[in-house]
């Protein structure tokens, strides 16, 4: 039988992540982990299996883990695994992966359903589930691994507060083919899960092309707490101050350097634009899926 690579992300310092790390070295005699202690490790890594004709490259980790084996699979016939054990995991829940279940997972992965799924550039970025420009970026770029590691999915409502009524930026925000568009922050979906699980884009399909983008005029702190109610009442996109369209590509400028963040993880500042990258990715989900 085939090795399985598993590129782990050792946020290991946690004990919640080293029972993880633990119990994917125990599942099989066919798993072999290999720690990367930064984005260009893991996708250096990524990249080497491909490059050795490897079947699948599991990526054990959270989004940004995530992030950096699609960098280094993109445009490869290998085909990736998602061990879920990083704070959000947006991804591995957009596929239906069971959370906190290792044994679960590895099921997945053995039984060898895929589905091909659009994978995006950011400028010199590439991404499968969100990005962002602006607010959502500075709330990242506050939160500490330390206040992560405390306090979990929290940790980003309390650097939301603190990013929150800053002065907003005046983003420019083009659609490919589209009316110019101003806003002080923007979310952009390829799938519809964002923040700690919240569908914030509700008719995204990660394998249509089409990206959603939702543009928002404010970033008081009155305007992010009516931005998460409209959210979670599922009608954001009927907000007056909050436009929403669908395109396969974008570009956002804005007069002074703006932060942009891909799968939750920073990646430049603006201008940058957003374009379907070049391949597709092959990712391992439950049932229904094509083989391998
Ligand atoms: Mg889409």
């Amino acid at each position: 039988m085939d090795k399985v690579l598993v590129i782990l992300n050792p946020s290991a310092r946690s004990a919640k992540g080293k029972r993880a790390a633990q119990a994917i070295r125990d599942l099989s005699q066919r798993v072999e982990v290999v720690e990367s202690h930064s984005f260009e490790e893991a996708r250096k890594l990524a990249a080497d299996a491909a490059a050795r004709a490897c079947p699948v490259v599991v990526a054990a980790g959270g989004d940004g883990t995530v992030n950096a084996v699609i960098a280094g699979l993109a445009g490869t016939a290998t085909v990736l695994g998602v061990f879920p054990t990083g704070t959000m995991n947006l991804f591995a829940r957009e596929l239906g992966l069971p959370m906190g279940d290792i044994e679960g997972c590895w099921r997945v992965i053995d039984a060898g359903h895929s589905k091909e799924v659009d994978l995006f550039e950011a400028g010199d970025g590439i991404f499968v589930q969100i990005a962002g420009v602006g607010f959502d970026a500075q709330v990242i770029e506050e939160t500490s691994w330390e206040r992560k590691r405390k306090f979990g999915p929290l940790s980003y409502f309390m650097s939301a507060l603190s990013v929150a009524g800053g002065k907003a930026p005046k983003l420019r925000v083009l659609p490919e083919g589209g009316e110019a568009l101003e806003g002080a922050f923007v979310l952009i979906g390829n799938g519809s899960l964002y923040g700690p699980a919240f569908r914030v884009f509700r008719d995204a399909a990660n394998d249509d092309g089409m990206l959603e983008v939702l543009v928002f005029a404010k970033q008081r702190h009155i305007d992010i707490i009516r931005y998460l109610s409209g959210i979670s009442l599922g009608k954001v996109e009927k907000m007056k101050d909050v436009t929403y369209v669908r395109t396969s590509a974008l570009r956002v400028e804005c007069d002074k350097p703006v932060p942009v963040e891909v799968d939750g993880e920073l990646s430049g500042t603006t201008p940058v634009e957003f374009k379907p990258a070049a391949q597709r990715l092959r990712v391992l989900v439950p049932e229904s899926g094509e083989s391998v």
